[in-house]
């Protein structure tokens, strides 16, 4: 299963800024907190929330956003049980056994890329070397030596090099096949299950963004091979319905790249996000607590319940969200669909029309599924007598209907 590698130790808090700016980011970190370095995890969130300039600025400031959500009080559930860390880990392993041969098929039988893949066909170069520079060299090197032999070959753990902001960004997809027709396809390797040849959106969805982190930092390496071309399909494989067998499907991630892509060169805006705090802002996980909710309450967030399953500090920024009455809580589509009612409390007000303007197709649509509503139950409902108020009082004509049915 994918595994996030400890990456290069240096600063990666966007490197290649000013020193100003790199002080300043040192400085919101706090004393002596060395920054974190993305990683492929932290790189696909990003695009799950592209519209977070809260996650941005965490992310280019390299804090800690684990120690930041345990210091709130609100620790993220992230992490896997060490049952389901050895699942995986038996999983992949069966996966690639026999030189892949499982996985070169699955390959070839979904996506093509040549002849079927023989035993003869089939190579799995030993990638291993000291350090993550030194293994995204070999893993290069692998890659080329791939390129002209038009036969099948399994980079099994390779290591690539992502340049986000100026800094490599170091990421280990689970495989990299490359087909005797020089295509190049990511492979990753999941332990949910695959039922009737179906998974899990969400989980999928969150397999793909990270996919597409692998796909960008290929494509770079590509641009150097005459021959290669990195596939914008990656493979996903994941144990058949109840069984640990392997099957897969090809997963399209043009999307996910093109949000990732929008998402690095918005790192590179973090100046103007640093800009926008209140003089002397830190976020340093170690100031009280108190202290440390009103720092980050002056980054502005764009919680989504997908934040769940993205970032470290969803519990908190959803309990932010609840207390603040924000409808973003409730989800992206009834977010949208919301225009300007950015509240519980003023989507309440448009729709009993105490507020709002008559003409916001939003109010509109409110205050007819108010009066729709109300029509529907006997026209006897109130202000207040939408879902998700206060139930209302029995009334002598509910009795009465009651006393009908019975
Ligand atoms: S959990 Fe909070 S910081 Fe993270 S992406 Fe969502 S809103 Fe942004």
């Amino acid at each position: 299963m994918s595994e996030y590698p400890s990456n290069d130790p240096r600063d990666s808090s966007l490197p290649s800024a000013p020193a100003g700016l790199r002080r300043r980011l040192a400085e919101l970190r706090g004393p002596g907190t060395a920054p974190r370095p993305l990683d492929a995890r932290a790189l696909a969130a990003l695009a799950a929330n592209p519209g977070c300039d809260r996650r941005a600025l965490l992310d280019g400031a390299g804090i800690d956003k684990n120690a930041l959500a345990t210091a709130l009080g609100a620790p993220s559930d992230a992490g896997q049980s060490q049952f389901a860390f050895m699942r995986g880990n038996a999983f992949e392993a069966r996966v690639k056994a026999d030189g892949g041969a499982e996985l070169l098929r699955l390959t070839h039988a979904l996506l093509g890329g040549g002849p079927a893949p023989a035993p003869a066909s089939r190579h799995v170069p030993d990638l291993a070397a000291r350090g993550p520079e030194a293994r995204t060299r070999r893993t290069a090197e692998a890659l080329r030596e791939a390129a002209g032999r038009e036969a099948w070959t399994l980079l099994d753990h390779p290591m690539l090099a992502l340049d986000v902001a100026g800094s490599p960004a170091y990421l280990e997809p689970d495989a990299v096949v490359v087909a005797p027709d020089g295509t190049w396809t990511v492979v990753e390797i999941k332990s949910f299950p695959m039922i009737d040849g179906a998974a899990d959106p969400a989980k999928v969805g969150a397999a793909a963004r990270q996919s597409a982190v692998y796909v960008l930092a290929l494509e770079g390496l590509a641009e150097t091979v005459p021959t290669a071309r990195v596939r914008d399909r990656v493979l996903l494989v994941c144990p058949r319905d109840f069984s640990n067998l392997p099957t897969a499907a090809p997963v399209d991630v043009r999307k996910q790249l093109s949000v990732t892509r929008r998402q690095l060169t918005r790192l590179t805006r973090v100046p103007d996000l640093l800009a926008a705090l209140p003089e002397g802002t830190v976020l340093d996980p170690a100031l009280p607590a108190e202290e440390l909710r009103s720092a980050v309450a002056a980054v502005p967030a764009a919680y989504a319940p997908e934040c769940l399953s993205a970032c470290e500090l969803a519990f908190h920024c959803r309990a932010s969200a609840r207390s603040g009455d924000e409808v973003t809580a409730l989800g992206r589509a009834v977010r949208g669909e919301l225009g300007g009612l950015a509240t519980v409390g003023a989507v309440l007000a448009a729709a009993h029309g105490e507020t709002g303007d008559p003409a916001d197709p939003a109010v509109a649509a409110l205050r007819r599924a108010h009066r729709l509503r109300g029509e529907a139950l006997g026209g006897t409902r109130a202000v207040g007598a939408l879902p998700w108020a206060a139930p209302r009082a029995r009334t002598a004509q509910d009795d009465a209907r009651a006393g009908e049915a019975a």
